[in-house]
């Protein structure tokens, strides 16, 4: 799938929408889900023009993919689930339902989490 610039979240870092901004690096900015599903949901993306996980695993550069997971990490402590525990999920692509087409990664956390939950089961 080709990069569509207009798309929300390269607007946000673009800075023509706002967000509440977690935790950025060079590489990778997370921010809080605009609908959160549980209490504490946070997108984390790569600042790169990256659709998936496949584009951004065969394109990214080294310093960017570790960019990326840093931010991860980083982003799960700054937002304080890292002592109780949180669940990373990333879409990608219309089976997995993924509505930004710009790769991120969920994560949710904030109070236990069902041990089969998807996205609807969240709430
Ligand atoms: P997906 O289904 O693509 O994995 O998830 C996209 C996520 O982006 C959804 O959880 C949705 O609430 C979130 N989202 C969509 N538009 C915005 C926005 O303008 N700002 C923020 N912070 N989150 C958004």
């Amino acid at each position: 799938m080709s990069y569509d610039r207009h798309n929300v979240f390269a607007r946000i870092l673009r800075g023509e929408i706002p967000c509440k901004k977690v935790y950025e690096n060079a590489h990778a900015l997370a921010f809080h889900d605009i609908n959160p599903l549980m209490p504490v949901h946070v997108l984390v993306i790569p600042k790169g023009e990256y659709v998936s996980f496949v584009d951004f695993s065969a394109q990214a550069s080294a310093e960017e993919q570790a960019g990326f997971v840093q931010a991860i990490g980083a982003a799960a402590k700054a937002c304080g689930v890292a002592a109780g525990g949180y669940r990373l999920i990333a879409n990608n692509g219309a089976d997995a339902h993924q509505e930004v087409p710009h790769l991120h990664v969920h994560i949710f956390g904030g109070k236990p989490i069902p041990g089969r939950m998807i996205k609807q089961e969240g709430r």
